[in-house]
This record gives C-alpha cells, sequence and structure tokens, in this order.
C-alpha cells in the first residue's frame, strides 16, 4: 500500500508565527504531530510519504502516487481540507480522515471523505486497518473510550525535514483536570488527564535526539501540570537527568494552568528540566467573568501577582485572554490592556469568545436562542458565532482597542523590557546563543533597525539590554522579531 498523509493549510494566526519565521529561514512553527503518529501506527511494510502543506506544495504526482491519502486537520485548517479533500475525489484516491476537525465536524464530511477515523487513533484505528485488509471498511469508526497513552508509538520523525520547522513537538499527557465551559479539550479527550510514562518520554526525546534535532521543543499537552505528583515524582527527573547527560540540547515550552505559581518544587523542576516559557489561559481579570465560564482555578486570585512569580521564577509567561462574557463590564478593555502591560506577559493573545461545537458554551448559547454560527477556530479574527450580551460593535471597538494598545510598538517594547528586568532565568540557558539566533541577527538589524517602524525602540532595546542585562541580548532580540509577527499580523486581521 503506498500511503500519502497530507496536513492541510493553517491560515496566518497569531501562534503560527508566519512573519517571524523568515528571519530564521524556517517555514513552519511545527510539524504536524498527530499525523506523524499516525503514520507510526499503520503497517510497516506500507510505504509513507508526508505532504504539509504549509512547507511544500502538493503536487499532482503525488496524488497519481497515492493509493490511499490520510488527512488530519484541526478546525481552523478546514478550507484547505476541503479542497485536500476535492483534489484526492478528482484523482480518484480514496481518503481517511481523522483528528479534531474531523471528530468534531464529521456530518460535513461525510458524503466526501470515503473512511472517517476519528476520536482517539489508538482505539479506532486498529479495527479501520483490520477491516481494511478484509476489504470490509466502514464509512465510520468512532470510540467514546479514552485508552491509557502506554499504546501510543513514537512519530514517524523519518517522514519530516526538521529543518524547514522552528520547533519541534511532542506529547506527554492529555485531558485536563478543569471544565471550562468554552473548552472543548475535555469532550475531545476527557477530563480525567492521561500521561506517558517516564521511559516513553525518554524514548521519545532520543528519537528527536537521533534525527539531529537540537533547540526548542513544545510539549503540546493543554495541560502539563494536570499530574503534578507524576511529574515530580518521576517524568520530571528523568527529563532532567536525560538534559544533563546530554549538556541541554532542547529548550521546552508547554502550556499550563495559572496554580503552577503554588508549586515552588514544581517550577523549579521545571526550569531544572529547561523549561523556558509556559502559556497560561488567564482568560480574564474579571472575577465573575471568570466564575460564569468555570474557570475557578483562575477565581479568586491575584493574577498579576502570580504572573510575577512565574516569571522571577524564570518562565516566561505567554497567555491568553477573551473579551465577549456576559459578565464582562464596559471598562473590561481597559482592565486587560492595564493588566497586560503590567504583568510584562510579552506575548498576550487577545480574542472574542467564541462557542466550539458542542461544548457546554455552545449548548448554552443554543438553549438561550443566541447562536449564530460555527466557530472557525480563530478567535483574534473579528468574528463570533454567538449574540453576545454587550452591544456587539462596542465589544468589537473595545477588542480592538485592546489589541491596538497592547501592539503599538512603543507600548510592546516598554513590555519586552519590565519583562527582561524581573525575568531570571538559569545562567546556563541564558549565555547559550544559538546557530538560529545568530542567523536571525542581521536580517532583524535590517527588517527591524532599519526598515520597520519600530526602528527606535529596537535600538533603545538592544542598548538597554546590552547595558543592564547583557545575557538576556538573543532573548530581546527573539522578542523584538515576536514583536514585528504580532505587529504584522494585526495589521493584516484588524
Ligand atoms: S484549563 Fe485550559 S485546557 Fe483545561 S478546560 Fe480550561 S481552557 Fe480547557
Amino acid at each position: 500500500m503506498r500511503v500519502l498523509l497530507i496536513y492541510p493549510e493553517c491560515p496566518d494566526t497569531f501562534w503560527g508565527f508566519k512573519h517571524a519565521l523568515k528571519f530564521i529561514s524556517r517555514k513552519a512553527a511545527q510539524p504536524p504531530l498527530g499525523l506523524l503518529t499516525v503514520a507510526a501506527m499503520l503497517p510497516e511494510h506500507w510505504e509513507k510519504r508526508l505532504v504539509d502543506l504549509n512547507v511544500t506544495r502538493l503536487k499532482e504526482s503525488d496524488l497519481k502516487w497515492a493509493e490511499l491519502v490520510f488527512i488530519s486537520a484541526m478546525s481552523i485548517q478546514k478550507p484547505s481540507a476541503k479542497e485536500v479533500i476535492a483534489r484526492c475525489k478528482r484523482a480518484g484516491v480514496k481518503t481517511v480522515a481523522g483528528g479534531p476537525l474531523f471528530t468534531v465536524e464529521y456530518e460535513d464530511f461525510r458524503e466526501d471523505v470515503d473512511y472517517l477515523v476519528l476520536n482517539e487513533a489508538e482505539v479506532t484505528l486498529p479495527p479501520f486497518l483490520s477491516d481494511l485488509e478484509r476489504g470490509e471498511a466502514k464509512p465510520i469508526y468512532t470510540s467514546s473510550e479514552y485508552l491509557k497513552l502506554a499504546a501510543t508509538p513514537i512519530p514517524l520523525w523519518e517522514l519530516v525535514d526538521l529543518k524547514k520547522y522552528a520547533t519541534m513537538n511532542l506529547q506527554y499527557s492529555r485531558g485536563c483536570p478543569f471544565d471550562c465551559e468554552f473548552c472543548d479539550i475535555s469532550l475531545l479527550y476527557g477530563r480525567k488527564v492521561r500521561t506517558k510514562s517516564k521511559e516513553q518520554m525518554v524514548s521519545e526525546l532520543d528519537a528527536l535526539y537521533a534525527r539531529g534535532w537540537r533547540g526548542d521543543v513544545f510539549i503540546v499537552d493543554d495541560n502539563f501540570i494536570g499530574n503534578s505528583n507524576k511529574l515530580l515524582g518521576s517524568v520530571l527527573p528523568a527529563i532532567i537527568d536525560w538534559s544533563e547527560e546530554r549538556k541541554r540540547p532542547f529548550n521546552f515550552l508547554t502550556e499550563v494552568s495559572i496554580d503552577i505559581a503554588d508549586n515552588d518544587e514544581l517550577m523549579e523542576q521545571m526550569i531544572h528540566a529547561n523549561f523556558s516559557a509556559v502559556f497560561i489561559g488567564i482568560e480574564t481579570t474579571h472575577d465573575n467573568s471568570l466564575t460564569e465560564c468555570n474557570k475557578m482555578q483562575n477565581a479568586n486570585r491575584d493574577l498579576l501577582l502570580s504572573v510575577k512569580k512565574i516569571q522571577s521564577a524564570g518562565l516566561r509567561v505567554m497567555a491568553g485572554f477573551i473579551v465577549g462574557f456576559d459578565s464582562d463590564p464596559p471598562t473590561i478593555f481597559e482592565r486587560i490592556s492595564t493588566f497586560i502591560q503590567d504583568s510584562g506577559i510579552v506575548s498576550a493573545m487577545v480574542g472574542l469568545l467564541n462557542a466550539p461545537r458542542d461544548t457546554k458554551l455552545y449548548q448554552r448559547l443554543e438553549n438561550e436562542g443566541r447562536l449564530l454560527d460555527e466557530f472557525d477556530g480563530d478567535s483574534t479574527v473579528l468574528s463570533m458565532n454567538f449574540v453576545p450580551r454587550m452591544d456587539r460593535s462596542t465589544l468589537i471597538e473595545g477588542y480592538k482597542k485592546i489589541v491596538r494598545r497592547i501592539y503599538a510598538s512603543s507600548a510592546y517594547y516598554e513590555r519586552v523590557r519590565r519583562f527582561l528586568k524581573e525575568h531570571r532565568p538559569r545562567r546556563s540557558k541564558a549565555a547559550r546563543l544559538k546557530i538560529s539566533h545568530l542567523q536571525a541577527v542581521p536580517k532583524s538589524v535590517i527588517l527591524l533597525g532599519i526598515l520597520g517602524k519600530e526602528r527606535l525602540h529596537y535600538w533603545h532595546l538592544f542598548f538597554w539590554t546590552l547595558f543592564r542585562r547583557p545575557r538576556l541580548i538573543p532573548l530581546a532580540l527573539t522578542l523584538a522579531i515576536y514583536g514585528f509577527h504580532f505587529r504584522k499580523f494585526f495589521e493584516a486581521h484588524i
């Protein structure tokens, strides 16, 4: 069997870093981890090729070669996924589709996809493969079972050219113990946190290391610290030993909940293991809105203090914010932008509330007759799929105001300096200058320091860092490049 695995194109998004990738000559932020994991579950003797449309084109000759096409996508990739499926149909090649987009919106694809293999591939792929072998494959495979991750194989890294990507990725856990109203993670992966063993994690790290990867590794879990006892008791010590033996080849980033601020030992171990940044869904600074969406781990806490504690421990905080909750007061826009400035959170994604299909929020809005449309997966573009309580144009204008304020060059660079002033990274990590940083320096001087609108701020930051925190020059330049991406992104979309 000749199998072509296709990953549809992602549009320009806040976290896609499209405008920053050119500084380090990379084509995409991360490879398609889910599809590479599925590839590793397919029979060994099948011939496999990968076409990631974010780094290359899909040629007619690829489709002619293939006997079967596997597609995996998130909701944001829906338009490209539809195009790929149409091309496969025209070329007469059968399609197999799975992953979050197809699992949640399978009704939209029933007619055009030959085999929908939904939910977790560890459960639904084996019966599909054995039916296929007997010539009895059914159009749809689903399951409500959540398997332990012991059966999850190492992704088939040999299918990708690592040099095309800025960051590698791996998964440690699935599921989240929390139950935020707008979130579909517990629908897709359950509320019980399932984790890989320390042996699996070490094998995953070995596999990337053996392929020659050195640099950033994003652990894609929705909440890496969902089971902090296991992390502290076995997994982090194993990562620390692995890392130290190889002189820290990977710099880890991940997503966590804000309660990491309450666990000094966990932060200390993560930093020791070479974690440098964490994404946190802060969502809002208004307690009633946090209660409304059941984000109770964030409510009734000094969020500013928590962020400062995490950043001064040595973890850079990236964060997500949302406006459009029913309980949001008219002052919410001012309050969120002031919070972002005061916290020194450099990468702050602010979005409009939307209701992904089948979430508790979706059901509530449907019952209240307020649902308008399906959510297309990007909350930073100016759309909401329901009728908000606040006047819609006031809300959109307020949202634009936050984005314009926090991504104006003066505010952005001020935030970077505030962060660098308070951030205390481990000494050895800060001292290391990577090749990709070196490549980016001349480009940043030209594009930001000479041609950029932000040139005065860029040089101010450069000399400020040189004299005040010289060890942090690589980080300062990286954040200046991120700022360029955020500015370009919002200029294009707002
Ligand atoms: S903490 Fe994050 S992943 Fe967990 S339910 Fe809330 S939004 Fe979803």
